[in-house]
């Protein structure tokens, strides 16, 4: 990069700033530049299936040959439920002590009939990983099935004669640079996309912002300390302590990924960025990030995860309704599943909450009273999801004592 160009972060920063500008003031004349954003997250979502899956594929053949798929994918699993789990315990710790939902107006319920109800169970969840069709699920963007799909693919490779694993190896290596380059390019476009995406999003939002009450303003801000709480303290301690890695310079080789999150509102459109940015920058191979990444994108949403229990805990508190500790047990259970089960797409979150409603009886019209605001909450947890998958890669790519760009072990 020559002295005089802009780092693409600081560009995507002024993207923000213009496209809340555009949205804000011109309201009207975002579709000159929404389309821009359309073309963005449709040249995403175009590498998503191909870069994951021969990302996977070619991770898994080394993996593999050396008999560590097991272990490493035993350690993912652990290592990201733990981190949801403290994420959950987080958000149910600041409710309880703010308690934004107490003496809340009921009548500020909006309606929510045009919410797609029919959310997946943690049952069906499980077993959808299994596709019936591997192209249909490819064709859908189900990317559980094709994860899935991908290491036993991979591991097999790995399994047959050696001049065709070669051959294997070489042809999956090969395409996953590609999907590389060409995830490069659209990254060159990144500050446009977001211009388009978030002038929109603004424009259609701004009016709404003025209207929301007090106990909505402080459930904003509950969900809001404590996913800080989260991003700030817990994964940072996490990361210097077990990953003996430095929080700051992690950060920083993840601005651009974290900042498409938070304009996106979406981690499997922000993927193909995460996979660069820690491959390239935090120099994670791509044995761990090919498995670590994919798989956080869609099961490891500790943003959601925190933001489902506090949801869940302010519709209760709004009804009137006081849940005691076992149920509260239960609310911290069901938010684990379901940020599991929610789709890296946004406002995922918002219809998951209907399986913890219904889980401790409550209303499932609840999720009417929370509706203004979560879109901008909506763009934060997704932030908080892609840095928590970033600093699992990081945290377990160190843990396979792996040379780190981040790394302050001497
Ligand atoms: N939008 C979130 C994501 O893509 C999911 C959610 O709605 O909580 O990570």
């Amino acid at each position: 990069m020559t002295r005089f160009k802009i780092a693409l972060h600081y560009q995507i920063l002024i993207a923000l700033l213009v496209a809340i500008a555009i949205g804000y003031l011109f309201p009207n004349q975002v579709h000159y530049f929404s389309w821009i954003g359309d073309l963005f997250l449709r040249a995403l979502r175009m590498v998503i299936v191909p870069l994951i899956f021969t990302s996977i594929v070619s991770g898994v053949i080394s993996m593999g040959s050396s008999g560590q798929l097991g272990r490493l994918g035993l350690k993912t699993f652990g290592y990201y439920m733990l981190t949801s789990t403290f994420a959950i315990l987080t958000g149910l710790l600041f409710v309880n002590m703010i308690q934004p939902g107490i003496g809340a107006d009921l009548g500020l319920k909006q309606n929510v009939d045009h919410l797609p109800t029919d959310t997946l169970t943690f049952q069906d969840t499980l077993l959808n990983i299994i596709p019936t069709n591997i192209v249909e699920a490819m064709a859908s963007d189900n990317i559980l099935p094709i994860i899935f799909f991908a290491i036993l693919f991979g591991y097999f490779i790995s399994q047959v004669k050696e001049n065709q694993r070669k051959t294997l190896n070489n042809l999956f290596e090969g395409l996953f640079e590609v999907m590389m380059k060409i995830t490069h390019l659209i990254i060159l476009f990144t500050p446009l996309g977001i211009l388009g995406i978030v002038a929109k999003e603004v424009a259609h939002n701004a009016d709404r912002l003025g209207a929301i009450g007090q106990s909505l303003l402080l459930y904003m801000l509950t969900v809001i300390l404590a996913l800080l709480v989260h991003a700030i303290i817990t994964l940072p301690v996490i990361l210097r302590f077990i990953g003996k890695l430095s929080p700051f310079k992690h950060m920083n080789h993840m601005a651009t990924p974290l900042l498409t999150a938070f304009s996106t509102s979406s981690s499997s459109a922000t993927l193909p960025l995460t996979i660069e940015a820690i491959e390239k920058k935090g120099k994670v191979s791509n044995r761990i990030s090919s498995f670590t990444l994919p798989l956080g994108a869609t099961i490891n949403m500790d943003g959601t995860a925190l933001y489902e229990c506090v949801a869940a805990m302010f519709i209760a508190q709004a009804y009137g309704v006081e849940l005691s500790f076992g149920m509260q047990m239960i609310v911290v259970a069901t938010a684990l599943l379901a940020s599991i089960g929610a789709a890296g797409i946004p406002m995922a979150g918002l219809v998951m909450i209907t399986v913890i409603l219904s889980a401790v009886g409550l209303p499932l019209e609840g999720v009417g009273l929370i509706l203004a605001v979560d879109r901008i909450l909506d763009m934060m947890r997704t932030t908080v999801n892609v840095w928590s998958d970033s600093c699992g890669a990081v945290t377990i790519a160190s843990s396979e004592n792996e040379k780190l760009a981040a790394s302050i072990k001497r």
